[in-house]
C-alpha cells in the first residue's frame, strides 16, 4: 500500500524520540486511542496516566494510538489506524479504550474507527470487531452523543474502574453479551445498550491512586519533553459554569509536596503541575521553589489571579515563564459575581503589575463571551480594564471563547448568544483595544457546534456522525443538525 511504509516509520521515529515507553507482550492487548493527533495526546496526563494503569496490571498491554494529522491522506491510501507500539492496525486489538477530552473531539473518534474498518456504530459491529470503550475529561458533562458509537463509558476517574473492566474481560472471556450486562450493573459504567441515556454518576477514585503522573516524555509533544505531574484533583470553588466545580467530584484532593517532588525522575527537565486549580494548593509556593531551584523548568495548567504572589511569580520566572496567562472569564465585574468567578480587577491588576515587575512578556487573559444577560457595556468594561492593564503592561492579550453551557453545571441549558452577536461583540473589544491589546478569539461557530453537542443526546450524536460523513465542514455541521431536529 503506498504509504503504509512512511507510517510506518514516522511512527517508528516517533517512538525512538520517547522515552518511558512501555513495549510489552501480553495476553489481553488494548489499543488506547486519543482521537486528536500525537502531540496534544502526549499532553494529556489522563491519557498517559491510563497507559500506566493498564500496563501495570499483569497479563495488559496496551499500545497507543492517534487521529493521524493527515486522514485524507490515509484515507486515499487506504491505511488504517496503527498502534504505535506494535505497529498493528488498532481493528485487530481486541479491545480500543478511547480518552476523550471535549465535544469536538467525537468525530476524530469516528474517523479513527472508519479508517480501521471497524463500523463506527456499535450497533453495527459484530463479535469479530473490538469492544469500542470511551472514557475521559467529556463524561464529567455530558457523553451522550457518544453514546450510538460505544459499547461501554467509563464515567469519571478511571484508575479503579479500568483494572475492574479488564477482570470482566477475563472472566466473561467468549461471551460479550453476559460481559456487557455485568458491566452495565457497575457504578460508573455506562452500557448505552443497556441503559439507553440514562447516564450514572462519574466515579471518584480513592486517594491512595493519585497522584496521576505521565509515563512518556517526549520532544514531539505540545508540552515539548516534559514531566506531568498531578498537584490537585477536583476543585474547591463554585464557579457556575464550570464542569470541575466542587460538585462534581467532591471538592479538592490536595497531593503532599513531598509526594509530587519525590515523584519527579531525575532526567526529568522540564515539570508542569496539573489539574484544576492547582494554584489552590495550600503549598504551592514551596512546590515550585522545589521544582525550579532543583534547576528545572516548570509549567502550571491553572493559575488563578487571586492566588498569584511576588514569590510565586518571581519563581516562576526563574522556571522558564514568558507568559502570564489568568483567566477571568466574565467580561465585567458584574458578569464575573454572576458566574461566581470570584476574580475582580484588583487581582487582574496585581497579575499585569507582577508578570511586569519579574520581567515575563506577555500578560494572557482568557475572557468567554456570550454569557446569559451580557450587554454592550460588559463589553465596553472589559475594553476599559483592558486598556487599564495595557498601561502596567505593556503586551496584553485576550483569549476569547464563547460561552459554552455544559451540563452537570447551574448554567446547563442556557441559551447559546448566537454567532452573529458574539463576532459583534468581538468587533466591538478589536476596535475598543485598537492594537493596544491583541484579542485572540476562538471560533463562534465552532462554538455553536460544541454547544449543540454539549447540550446534545444521542440524535445529536448521530448528528455528528452524518457532518462528519459529510466532509465535517461547518456547512456540513448546520445541515446535519437541522436535519435530525436541531434548529439553530
Ligand atoms: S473555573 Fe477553575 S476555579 Fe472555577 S470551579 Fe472551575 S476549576 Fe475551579
Amino acid at each position: 500500500m503506498s504509504g503504509t511504509w512512511e507510517t510506518l516509520e514516522r511512527g517508528r521515529e516517533l517512538l525512538a524520540a520517547e522515552t518511558g515507553t512501555a513495549c510489552k507482550e501480553a495476553e489481553v492487548r488494548v489499543a488506547l486511542l486519543y482521537p486528536s493527533p500525537y502531540r496534544v495526546a502526549m499532553s494529556s496526563l489522563g491519557y498517559q496516566a491510563i497507559y500506566g494503569v493498564l500496563n501495570d496490571l499483569p497479563g495488559v498491554a496496551a499500545d497507543r494510538a492517534v487521529l493521524p494529522e493527515d486522514t485524507s491522506a490515509y484515507r486515499r491510501s487506504r491505511i488504517p489506524v496503527f498502534s504505535l507500539e506494535r505497529q498493528e492496525p488498532i481493528g485487530q486489538y481486541p479491545v480500543v479504550a478511547a480518552s476523550v477530552a471535549y465535544e469536538l473531539e467525537i468525530p476524530g473518534l469516528l474517523e479513527c474507527l472508519d479508517l480501521s474498518g471497524i463500523p463506527v456504530l456499535a450497533a453495527e459491529r459484530e463479535a469479530t470487531h473490538p469492544l469500542v470503550i470511551a472514557g475521559g475529561p467529556l463524561t464529567f458533562s455530558n457523553p451522550v452523543p457518544l453514546g450510538p458509537f460505544c459499547d461501554i463509558i467509563l464515567m469519571g476517574e478511571a484508575e479503579e474502574s479500568v483494572p475492574w473492566l479488564i477482570s470482566q474481560l477475563w472472566e466473561h472471556e467468549g461471551s460479550r453479551d453476559a460481559f456487557l450486562a455485568t458491566v452495565a450493573k457497575h457504578s460508573g459504567a455506562w452500557v448505552p445498550s443497556v441503559h439507553g441515556e440514562a447516564v450514572p454518576k462519574v466515579a471518584m477514585a480513592s486517594r491512595e491512586l493519585l497522584p496521576a503522573r505521565s509515563r512518556i516524555m517526549t520532544p514531539h509533544a505540545e508540552l515539548s519533553s516534559m514531566f506531568l505531574t498531578e498537584a490537585v484533583r477536583g476543585c474547591s470553588r463554585g464557579c457556575t459554569y464550570c464542569v470541575m466545580r466542587r460538585s462534581t467530584n467532591g471538592g479538592m484532593r490536595v497531593i503532599d509536596p513531598g509526594k509530587i517532588l519525590g515523584g519527579i525522575p531525575e532526567a526529568a527537565r522540564r515539570v508542569g503541575l496539573v489539574g484544576a486549580s492547582v494554584t489552590d494548593h495550600p503549598r504551592i509556593a514551596e512546590i515550585v521553589r522545589g521544582i525550579v531551584e532543583s534547576g528545572r523548568e516548570v509549567g502550571i495548567s491553572s493559575l488563578r489571579a487571586d492566588r498569584l504572589s511576588d514569590e510565586l511569580v518571581g519563581l516562576l520566572a526563574r522556571g522558564g515563564y514568558r507568559t502570564l496567562t489568568v483567566a477571568s472569564d466574565g467580561a465585567s465585574e458584574r458578569l464575573r459575581a454572576f458566574i461566581e468567578r470570584k476574580t475582580y480587577e484588583r487581582h487582574l491588576l496585581r497579575a499585569a503589575e507582577l508578570a511586569k515587575k519579574h520581567g515575563l512578556t506577555t500578560l494572557k487573559i482568557y475572557m468567554m463571551v456570550g454569557l446569559p444577560g451580557e450587554e454592550e457595556a460588559d463589553i465596553d468594561e472589559l475594553v476599559r480594564f483592558t486598556l487599564e492593564l495595557a498601561r502596567i503592561h505593556p503586551r496584553v492579550a485576550l483569549g476569547v471563547s464563547p460561552f459554552v453551557a455544559k451540563r452537570n453545571t447551574p448554567l446547563d441549558r442556557a441559551p447559546w448568544d448566537g454567532i452573529g452577536r458574539i463576532e459583534r461583540k468581538l468587533e466591538r473589544l478589536r476596535l475598543g483595544l485598537k492594537g493596544r491589546a491583541t484579542v485572540r478569539p476562538t471560533s463562534s461557530r465552532w462554538g455553536f457546534v460544541e454547544y449543540m453537542l454539549a447540550q446534545g443526546d444521542m440524535a445529536t450524536g448521530l448528528a455528528a456522525m452524518d457532518a462528519w460523513r459529510a466532509g465535517g465542514s461547518f456547512a456540513a455541521w448546520k445541515k446535519a443538525l437541522a436535519a435530525r431536529g436541531h434548529a439553530m
